[in-house]
């Protein structure tokens, strides 16, 4: 006797994406891809696993991410590391930097795929999500910061989308963040009392972190914090400049955010969000920015980089929101049929209809014509091909419109031959 077995589910925020919901999402994907490729961008595809180490180092020892969300695990066979990435940057850099893709020019990259946070799951936060990843590896100016921001508003149109804004901040360079940490220590020093446990922790590891608090009773202590937008130098304030310049060239609008310093270490310079209301507490859409050094500390020859990561459930949360989807239809063309020699035809049939690029479903086994128009109903088909008796005799069809405005309930007799050039062409 075979134990009985117990029910297994999904992972706990972790998502199941079925038929009805995949189509909006495949929708979605075809839309992305022809967008990315209008800017250049080509795609790139990296393990959802690598090593520990890359990310610790990559993402920063002391942020969130590494602290508490990763999912690591031992390699059971040799006692490596291994991490699923929780972001895709890391793995992407790691890369260019193996095959040596930027020995001789700049690349503009992207990848869209799952990546994986511990986090508390509620909605727009689960353990599986998707981003939508894009790199610009290489490129150094403000031009290549503003054109990823008007690409993203470009998207949003695309889409339908009006309820996202944009937020900004510049993060400067190494040494006006050092300037910046020091006021910031002391600052954070004499606010003690208010700091909670991650705030206490940081205080001295990543101080720029404990402004990006969550914590409403440390809100009053961050607004009044020095801000390190004030710390920048005349080439950081040019550089921002000139991307905000391009912002108003493309009448895009923004807010300076100076608390805005996003959750991974890697940042420099530029540093951006686009937000929306309309998501509840999980707003942020898309965020992105600078990260100059990333590829040399992760033992490159020294680069500069640009990139955004777009979260793939939200976005799509939001589109359905703005832009109620309507069914995707299983097929165009749904084929009934009566007899053992008409559903052998109905095969037959339904090949050279696909030859004509027409969306085929032949019933599968047999039933009355009743329960299979039933079926066809449900496929949303626009049309049923009827082989029956009479017209497994006279090499016919008969063709019977679906939906309405689409000549519905007509039906009409069209010999095989000219079938698909009739269905092609009605309706
Ligand atoms: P948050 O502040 O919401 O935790 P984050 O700063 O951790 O976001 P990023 O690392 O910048 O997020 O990731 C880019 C985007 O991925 C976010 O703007 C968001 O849209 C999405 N995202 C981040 N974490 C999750 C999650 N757990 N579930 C679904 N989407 C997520
Ligand atoms: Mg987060």
């Amino acid at each position: 006797m075979t134990q009985a077995f117990q029910k297994v589910t999904a992972i706990r925020g972790m998502n199941d994406l079925l038929p009805g919901a995949s189509a909006r999402w495949e929708q979605f994907e075809a839309l992305v891809r022809d967008w990315l490729r209008s800017y250049g961008y080509r795609n790139v595809r990296t393990p959802v696993l690598e090593h520990t180490r890359l990310f610790a180092r990559g993402i920063g020892e002391v942020t969130d991410i590494v602290e508490k969300e990763m999912y690591t695990f031992t390699d059971a066979l040799n006692g490596d590391s291994l991490t699923l990435r929780p972001e895709m940057t890391a793995g992407i850099v790691r890369a260019s930097i193996e095959h040596n893709l930027l020995y001789d020019r700049p690349h503009r990259v992207y990848s869209i795929g799952p990546v994986f946070r511990h986090e508390r799951p509620q909605r727009g936060r689960y353990r599986q999500f998707h981003q939508i990843d894009v790199e610009a590896l290489g490129y150094a100016g403000p031009d290549v910061d503003a054109e990823l921001i008007v690409m993203l508003a470009r998207l949003w149109k695309l889409l339908g989308l009006t309820d996202v804004r944009l937020e900004l901040n510049s993060l400067g360079q190494p040494a006006e963040r050092a300037a910046h940490r020091a006021a910031l220590i002391a600052h954070l020093e004499r606010h003690q009392d208010v700091l909670d446990e991650d705030g206490k922790r940081r205080l001295y590891t990543n101080p720029l972190r404990v402004l990006d608090t969550k914590n409403p009773a440390m809100q009053e202590m961050a607004d009044s914090a020095p801000r390190l937008f004030d710390f920048l130098g005349d080439e950081s304030r040019a550089h921002f400049d000139g991307v905000c310049q391009r912002l108003a060239d493309a009448g895009i609008e923004y807010r300076l955010n100076p608390r805005l310093v996003r959750g991974l270490d890697y940042y420099n310079s530029t540093v951006f969000e686009w937000v929306t209301d309309r998501l509840g507490s999980q707003g942020t859409v898309c965020g992105g920015g600078r990260y100059d050094g990333l590829i040399e500390l992760l033992g490159g020859k020294p680069a500069p980089a640009v990139g955004f990561a777009i979260g793939v459930e939200r976005l799509i949360d939001l589109w359905e929101q703005t832009v109620p989807s309507e069914p995707v239809p299983e097929c165009e063309v749904y084929v009934v049929h009566q007899g053992d020699e008409a559903q052998r035809l109905a095969a037959q049939v339904a090949e050279t209809l696909r030859d004509a690029g027409l969306a085929v479903v032949v019933h599968a086994g047999s039933g009355s014509f009743k329960s299979q128009f039933k079926r066809a109903d449900a496929s949303g088909a626009r049309v049923a091909v009827i082989l029956g008796g009479d017209e497994v005799a006279n090499r016919t069809a008969s063709v019977k419109f679906l939906r309405e405005g689409d000549q519905e309930g007509s039906q009409q007799q069209v010999p095989l031959a000219q079938l698909a050039q009739v269905l092609n062409t009605k309706g």
